[in-house]
Parts: C-alpha cells; structure tokens; sequence
C-alpha cells in the first residue's frame, strides 16, 4: 500500500467532517461569547482528542510496517478504548496493559470492548503499573508485545503532541480564551503550539494538585506563550474520577439545555469549574471563550 493511501485508512477510521463549532447560548453572563468544538462527534469510540493524539502514532506504526500497536490505560481509560477501535479499524492488532490486576477476573464494559475489537489485554498490580517508566520494569513490559510499535500512557509522545496541535487549525483567530481538560497534558501542550497572538489556553485538571502539571509540563511550552497557559486544579470535584450531587445535577441540566452529553471524569469538571469563572467575574465581557469538548462519552 502506498503512503498515500495508508494515511488515507488512517484518516477515514473517523468522520471529521461532523466536527463543529455550537455556540452556547445563556450560558456565559453579560456580553461573552461561548462555543464549544465539538470533537466528541468524530467517532463513538476513538472519541474527541485521541484521534488527534492517535493519528501520528499509527501513522508511524503503519508506515513502518509493525502488525500491531501496544499502549497502557487505567481500566476505564479513553485512550484504550480510542486505541483499540483504531487498531481495529485499520487492521492492526492491538495489546493493552491493564493497571490492577483484579479486573482480569471481572473485565468491566470499556475492557470487555477492547477485547472484542480484538485487543489482548495484560493486567499487572498498581504498583508494578507505576513504576512502567522505570528501565528494567519497562524492558520487562516490552517483552509482553516484543514486536509492537508502542504508545505511552495517554499518547503522551511527540507524535501525540504534534496531532493535538492540528485542532487548532479548527479554532478561530477570533477566540480569545481556549478552555480543555487536562489528564496526561498532551492535548493542551499540543494546542499550546498553534496559539495565536493574543489567545489565551486555560487548561481544567480533574484531579486533586493537578497544577503540578504546570512545572512538569512548562519545558514542553514555548517561552514565548507560556504566560498565556495556565491550569487550574480548582475544579476536580473530590479527585480524579469522583462526583457530587451538583456535579450531576450539573450534566443532567446541561445535557437536556444543549442536547448534547459531557462526560463525567473530564468536560464536565470544565463547564462546571467555567461557571464559577464567570461568577468570579475571570473573564472581560468582550472575551470569546471556546470550550473542547474531548470527547470520553464510551465511559458514561
Ligand atoms: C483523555 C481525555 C482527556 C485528557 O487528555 P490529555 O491529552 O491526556 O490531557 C480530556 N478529556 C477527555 C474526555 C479524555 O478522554
């Protein structure tokens, strides 16, 4: 197969062209503006911003002619899913190592799904799963797919990174404020590659002490954007994966206004924590706000 026609199995594993920009209206106080990029409508599964991550990866892993592609993911991992469903879709093989061993005797929905798209599925203890990055725990991982091309943990790599910043090419000069949710940081690194003067990227982290992400992260950001990126750890809800009753209330209100679902773990932190923003009065009434909407709806 020519190089041509693999990036095009590739691009046509997902349907960009339902891709668009909603406004939200009522949402945001006095003169701002509010939209939301709706990423979530590209594929059910590879959903929102792991397309974009998983592009460059499978290009890779395709060009160079390896079978199959190998990644990590919690047991409710977007990215898991997103990556079997390509793998699927383009006719490679798939290998995913679990974190916590005791959902292999109990394979919840997303594995259960990994596994009928034909990955096979590794499951190792917490504590071996957080040492992957360490040489001799990672050269034995490798062993479970020696012949693999391998995706780290939330498709946090250069070619990760590069296929987030091509969203921006979906965003308007006009936005003055770029919001996202934060896990790994790839998608907000990526993005903070394509802003435009006078764009500002907010990232939201889900979790408790997310900010640390912004030492972490700052070498992978330009010196001349970084002091228009910033996330916030304010809004995670109780921690990484927890919810509330007004975080609930939250998604159910918004869903039947917008017609349109958040997922639970991440957007939803967003739009919430957003709207305590505008009650803090953050933003000017003449800023034009466009929310990501990342997708993760398979996990709802
Ligand atoms: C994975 C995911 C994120 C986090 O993306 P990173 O690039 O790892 O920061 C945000 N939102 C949703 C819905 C996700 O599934």
């Amino acid at each position: 197969m020519s190089s041509t026609l693999k990036n095009m199995v590739i691009t046509k594993a997902v349907d960009e062209s339902l891709i668009r920009i909603e406004e939200l209206e009522d949402f945001a106080p006095n003169q701002c503006k509010l939209y939301m990029l709706r990423l979530d409508r590209v594929h059910p599964l590879i959903s929102g911003n792991k397309y974009y991550k998983l592009k460059y990866n499978f290009a890779q892993a395709f060009q160079c002619g390896y079978q199959s592609v190998a990644t990590f993911g919690g047991a409710f991992s977007n990215h898991l899913i997103a990556t079997a469903s390509m793998a699927h879709h383009i006719g490679l093989g798939s290998v995913g190592i679990v974190r916590g061993a005791e959902h292999e005797a109990a394979l919840n929905d997303v594995l259960r799904q990994c596994q009928q798209m034909g990955m096979e599925l590794h499951f190792i203890p917490r504590t071996l799963y957080a040492q992957k990055d360490q040489q001799e725990v990672k050269a034995q991982l490798l062993t479970l797919a020696p012949d693999a091309y391998w995706v780290p943990e939330g498709g946090a790599n250069e070619e990760g990174r590069s296929g987030a910043a091509s969203i921006m090419r979906m965003v308007p000069e006009q936005m003055t404020h770029i919001l996202v949710s934060v896990g790994s940081g790839t998608t907000y690194i990526g993005l903070s590659r394509g802003l435009k003067k006078g764009q500002n990227l907010l990232g939201f982290a889900p979790m408790k002490r997310g900010s640390y992400l912004n030492e972490s992260l700052g070498h992978l950001i330009d010196g001349q954007v970084a002091a228009r990126c910033r996330i916030t750890d304010r809004f995670h809800f109780g921690g990484f994966g927890k919810m509330d009753q007004v975080l609930q209330e939250f998604i159910t209100s918004f869903e039947s206004q917008y017609g349109f679902a958040l997922d639970r773990v991440y957007t939803a932190k967003m739009m919430l924590g957003l709207k305590t923003l505008f009650a803090e009065k953050y933003f000017a009434p003449e800023d034009r706000i466009l929310c990501i909407h990342t997708g993760g709806l398979s996990g709802n």
